[in-house]
């Protein structure tokens, strides 16, 4: 099984699924947790280029094709044979950021970034996606909080990127319904964790 968690920034999935993964091992689920590009040296090295230069510097397809690399190798290296061995794989972002960041938000077009990306991966979609849904500035303000930024030092350049990685996400999530489990990520953390672990639990009962 390859389940994908994936929402915008602030949205708390990291730590959720933290949380979900050890508690899934403690009960004797056969999980592993990742995220791209997940320890592996090439990918880790793709990754290093990207965030050695800035937005400005780097042409958003350069971007694009340098995270679809990176998903590659990390799918190669861990998560298929993660699944040969019927191990649950639980993957913090997947294909769906880059349709949604690289795609939408950065305006390549999402059917583009599909294309490249359906390349890298021989067409692997996750089963299940298990998506954080939460207003971009509610993420933004707790992201604010756990730095000690002030929110208005964020500017409306970084806010109107936001509000289009959510809209590339409400195309993606038309796009691929069936997959998708949403979950509302801007209650408290115990109430998230519990309609996370809810949800998932149905599923895997299925
Ligand atoms: O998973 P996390 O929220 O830590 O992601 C780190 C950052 O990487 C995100 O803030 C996002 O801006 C960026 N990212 C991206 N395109 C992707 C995946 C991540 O721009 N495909
Ligand atoms: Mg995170």
């Amino acid at each position: 099984l390859f389940i994908t968690f994936e929402g915008p920034e602030g949205a708390g999935k990291t730590s959720i699924i933290q949380k979900l993964a050890r508690e899934m091992a403690e009960e004797g689920f056969p999980v592993l947790l990742t995220r791209e590009p997940g320890g592996i040296k090439i990918a880790e090295q793709i990754r290093g280029v990207i965030l050695d230069c800035d937005n400005t510097e780097m042409d958003a397809r350069t971007e694009a094709l340098l995270y679809a690399a990176a998903r590659r190798q990390h799918l190669v290296e861990r998560v298929l044979p993660a699944m040969k061995e019927n191990k649950i794989v639980l993957c913090d972002r997947f294909i769906d950021s880059s349709l949604a960041y690289q795609g939408h938000a950065r305006g390549i077009g999402v059917e583009e970034v599909l294309s490249i990306n359906e390349f890298a991966t021989e067409k692997q979609m996750p089963s299940l996606t298990i998506y954080f849904d939460i207003e971009p500035e509610e993420g933004l303000k707790r992201i604010a909080a756990n730095n000690k930024r002030e929110i208005n030092r964020l500017d409306q350049e970084e806010m109107d990127f936001h509000h289009r990685v959510k809209e590339g996400y409400d195309q993606v999530i038309k796009k691929y319904r069936e997959r998708f489990l949403m979950i509302d990520a801007s209650k408290d953390f115990d109430s998230v964790y519990a309609q996370v672990k809810g949800e998932l639990t149905g599923y895997l009962k299925k």
